[in-house]
């Protein structure tokens, strides 16, 4: 654009460029070649009212400080040129005309300023708008797209690129290139997403998965919309796309929850075993959880138990059962016990309740306790068969001793009747120590069959403090007959009044299986050692025999017979384990043994080694040391 000729014969020629400035209704100036203040308006004088007042024939620098140097870039030229100027508040858009009095005359500058203060800060506001939408699809990981149906053309916004691993602004070849970027397996699911959106159809939520260049995998959501033009015409499809990778992964992570929630569920309905958690953050314990068995064993819903508490289970009105597993609830020690438990319909069972703590926290005091329960009735009732079954066994070994024994006793007796009776009338003398001897003989005969007696009944076994030495003496002496004659029982007996709270029909039979199991190990042939002392044991020792440190008795029995492998020794307690024909052993001598042991509050151990011997060690608490 050449600049702007005047011709000189006008009206306008006469007029001062002061003069046409002022018809300018906005801050104008002209300036000469050299940038020196030809004229200026009033509306300048305004504009500059803070700063320095133009003076004509002065350079432009005093006044126009702020803006001279582009100014005076853009004076001079043959062209108008125009920047954007903020002047106090104000935004103003300074506009430079190339201005010529004569065609052959020096270029002068109209320059003109215009606000535009209004403008700018719309365009402030949209560009800082923009800036926040673009931030917020980049939180969100969302990209938009715009595809014109009629050209094919897609227009991706910054974001759609990043989602797909992809530089902004890259070229994008067609469909073809972007089903590349879609998982193998979601390509037909892709297909059907595209050919919807050409059908002019809306997508909603339609999810498939890309794989980045970089091998990355990633789980996109699309949601598009179709526009219309003016007419209402479809043109084009506008579209979202979000990458729901983390989502997907909390969804899946989420589904492993459940999944691994539902088997512990199901496998908690499987189990055998009645289980309930219990909270104790309130007042009374609240059922949380019960298994299938629970419910099973108590008769009672699960919710009807949440409602009630556990203390549903008591049985009438004996709550002081209870207190025991309460206790062990609040205290969070965790505890086993036995207690009659009441079914919904009022029937009752003997339920074994084992309550341990279930702690989040290492050290916090635990406020969730689980609690299993099994219905013991039958158990009892079939170890107490067991157990006389054994008894009668016992017996049965016993009886051969016991005849032996009696028969020892009746001979004096006869003999001493008899001849008693001969000479009654000469030597009374002499027929009241025959007396003497035939009774002290009877009695000993009646403490025999009185222990037989004991030892027979069917009641469980009154337990009381004994001199444990004594009853293992007994025990020994009412065996011996009935062993064979090969076996010498050699005894050490050294425990001297200590006393142990035991049933001594119990310590017979430990006695005696022990020491009959010893005498069939040696084929008939061979010692039994039977050892009785008072040890101490130290935490080591203690630890290894699960006891508490401290004074022990313990009872001893070993044989160097035919010993046990591993194997036998491993299963020696258990009911019906016999090596023996029939006839021979039952199998259950030493689980009798084993459970009479646990019944004192003692210790079991058996050592072995094949063609070695057998070593079975028996620990007992003490209770008194008179
Ligand atoms: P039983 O004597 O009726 O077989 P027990 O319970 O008393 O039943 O013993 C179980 C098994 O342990 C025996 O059959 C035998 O194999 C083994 N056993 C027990 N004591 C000894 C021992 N002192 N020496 C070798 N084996 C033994
Ligand atoms: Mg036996």
């Amino acid at each position: 654009m050449t600049a702007i000729s005047f011709s000189t014969n006008t009206e306008f020629d006469r007029l001062t460029p002061r003069a046409w400035l002022e018809a300018i209704l906005v801050p104008a100036i002209v300036l000469d070649e050299a940038g020196i203040l030809l004229a200026h308006n009033t509306h300048v004088e305004d504009l500059l009212q803070h700063h320095a007042a133009p003076t004509l024939g002065k350079a432009i620098e005093g006044p126009f400080r702020i803006m001279a140097d582009r100014v005076r870039r853009v004076a001079g030229l043959e062209t108008r040129a125009w920047f954007e100027q903020p002047i106090g508040n104000a935004w103003y858009r300074i506009a430079a005309y190339p201005l010529r009095a004569r065609p052959d005359g020096p270029v002068m500058q109209a320059i003109i300023a215009t606000d535009i203060t209004k403008q700018k800060h719309a365009e402030f506001e949209i560009r800082e708008s923009e800036g926040q939408l673009e931030e917020a699809t980049r939180i969100a990981q969302l990209g938009t797209y715009k595809s014109i149906w009629d050209t094919g053309a897609a227009h991706w916004s910054p974001n759609m690129y990043i989602i797909h691993g992809l530089t902004p602004g890259s070229p994008l070849t067609g469909r073809d290139r972007y089903g590349e970027l879609v998982h193998p397996d979601d390509r037909h699911l892709y297909e059907r997403y595209a050919a919807i959106q050409s059908e002019g159809k809306a997508l909603n939520g339609a999810e498939y998965r890309i794989v980045r260049k970089d091998g990355s995998m990633r789980w996109l959501r699309l949601d598009a919309r179709v526009l219309f033009d003016a007419d209402g015409q479809s043109y084009a499809t506008f579209g979202t796309c979000q990458d729901i990778t983390e989502g997907k992964q909390r969804e899946q992570e989420l589904r492993n929850l459940l999944r691994r929630n539902a088997i512990l569920y199901e496998a908690l309905d499987a189990s055998p075993i009645g289980v309930a958690v219990v909270t104790t953050d309130s007042p009374r314990p609240e059922v949380f959880y019960v298994n299938a068995e629970f419910v099973r064993l108590t008769g009672y819903k699960a919710s009807s138990l949440t409602k009630r508490s556990i203390g549903a289970l008591i049985p009438g009105d004996d709550a002081s059962q209870w207190d025991m597993v309460l206790e062990a609830l609040h205290t969070s020690g965790g505890g086993a016990f036995e207690l009659t438990c009441a079914r919904r319909d009022g029937t009752t069972f003997l339920g074994q309740i084992e309550v341990a703590p279930v702690r989040d926290h290492p050290g916090r005091d635990a406020t969730v306790f689980v609690l299993n329960l099994r219905d013991i009735t039958l158990d009892r009732q079939r170890s107490a068969a067991l157990l006389q079954s054994q008894k009668m066994e016992a017996l049965g070994q016993l009886s051969g001793g016991v005849a032996h024994e009696i028969n020892n006793l009746l001979q004096p007796v006869l003999a001493l009747s008899d001849l008693g009776r001969d000479i009654a009338d000469k030597d009374p003398v002499k027929v009241r120590k025959y007396f003497e001897v035939i009774s002290s003989s009877a009695r000993k005969a009646r403490d025999i069959v009185r222990q037989v007696l004991t030892f027979a009944r069917r009641d469980t076994p009154e337990v009381a403090a004994y001199p444990i030495a004594g009853l293992v003496r007994d025990a020994l002496r009412l065996l011996q007959s009935g062993l064979p004659p090969g076996i010498k029982l050699v005894e050490h007996i050294d425990a001297g009044a200590v006393e142990a709270v035991v049933n001594p029909t119990q310590v017979s039979q430990v006695v005696l299986n022990l020491v009959k199991n010893a005498a069939d190990a040696l084929d008939g042939e061979g010692d039994v050692t039977v050892e009785l002392t008072c040890v101490d044991i130290d935490a080591a020792n203690a630890a290894a025999l699960t006891v508490s440190p401290g004074q022990w008795i313990k009872l001893r029995i070993a044989d160097d017979g035919e010993g046990m492998d591993s194997y036998t020794l491993s299963r020696v307690f258990e009911p019906f384990f016999t090596t023996k024909v029939a006839g021979k052993g039952t199998g259950l001598g030493l689980s009798v043994v084993y459970s009479i042991v646990n019944g004192w509050g003692g210790a079991l151990k058996m050592e072995s080694e094949v063609d070695k011997g057998t070593t079975a060690m028996i620990y007992i608490p003490v209770v008194a040391t008179p």
